[in-house]
């Protein structure tokens, strides 16, 4: 899975093609980020501080975030991109030179002398999972005749569940970071809390199709296990709360009501259709969800009260 999401996200970009995520449907999902980035760091006492993104994809959400934090007085902070793809490294250079981002290959290069704010959208769900099944075995990925095939291997687990050990490292590592330097994550994927069995896709040119069908030629992608990443960070969490309810809480509505006075009808209705998408809980609003953590003497990020 990591060598075949490699592949994919090094030779182009997907955004918009294969899938599409909620920066790339509207510029009121960034600005809201911006918000919060903003509001958290104002009332840790405006430290010198460290923007970070992993898989920042078209850096349309920092773009947007950044717009409305140039407003901030006293807001330079570095810009860190953590992106190991060249191809989406040059489009993030286009989308936010102003910006001059220092471009990261993983989270052990980012700075050691001042505050994290980590900004993580969609980015988990595309790191390599384990499925056990239970009874003992392991799914693994098997070379036939005819290409890659499934099959099984022995493992300790007992328990059918998929998880991301992968993921579950690299939040243990950023927790580490953060608890030393101070600062917070804010992780926006889809996924749950429970533990799922298999929550595999391969999509392709917005279609699904079998992971094993074309390798590295489809966006592979697993929910995210909220719990696991929490527990793994060892730091107060908070969240998982639906995406609609985040984006509420940090004004989303009022935002899109600011944007589309004096619009013409046709961009009022684009801004309307984009807040649809965003918080619909028939769209992305149920399924997708934010999580934060933070530093023990860091305030409580905004969009988590109940
Ligand atoms: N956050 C963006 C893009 C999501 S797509 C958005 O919301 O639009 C996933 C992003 O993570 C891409 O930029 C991809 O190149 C990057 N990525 C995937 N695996 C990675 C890894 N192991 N290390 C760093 N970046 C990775």
């Amino acid at each position: 899975m990591a060598a075949c999401n490699a592949h994919f996200y090094a030779t182009r970009d997907p955004l918009g093609h294969d899938f599409t995520t909620a920066p790339e449907v509207s510029q009121l999902f960034g600005e809201m980020i911006g918000g919060w980035i903003g509001d958290l760091w104002q009332r840790a006492g405006q430290p010198p501080v460290t923007l970070v993104e992993l898989g920042p994809g078209r850096g349309t959400l920092m773009a947007d975030a950044m717009r409305l934090l140039a407003r901030l007085p006293g807001f330079t902070p570095n810009l860190a991109l953590v992106e190991t793809s060249p191809t989406l490294r040059a489009v993030q250079q286009m989308t936010l030179a102003a910006c001059h981002p220092v471009w990261h290959d993983s989270i052990e290069t980012l700075p050691t002398d001042t505050a994290l704010i980590v900004i993580a959208n969609e980015f988990f769900d595309a790191l390599p999972i384990r499925q056990y099944l239970g009874g003992g075995l392991e799914r693994a990925v098997r070379l036939s005749p005819d290409g890659f095939a499934p099959a099984t291997i022995p493992a300790t687990e007992q328990n059918p569940h998929e998880c991301s050990h992968t993921g579950e490292a690299l939040m243990a590592q950023l927790a580490r970071r953060i608890s030393a330097q101070g600062g917070a994550a804010l992780v926006i994927d889809y996924g749950q809390s429970e533990r799922a069995k298999d929550t595999l896709q391969a999509l392709q040119k917005g279609a699904a199709v079998s992971p094993f069908s074309s390798p590295g030629e489809a966006d592979l992608t697993a929910h995210v296990n909220f719990a696991s990443l929490a527990a793994a960070s060892g730091l107060p969490s908070h969240g998982p709360v639906p995406q609609a309810r985040f984006l509420a809480a940090l004004g989303i509505h009022s935002r899109a009501a600011a944007l589309a006075r004096h619009k013409s009808t046709a961009d009022a209705a684009r801004i309307a259709a984009g807040l649809a998408r965003l918080t619909s809980p028939a769209l992305m609003g149920a399924l997708f969800k934010a999580m934060a953590i933070a530093a023990p003497h860091w305030p409580m990020p905004a969009g988590f009260d109940s």
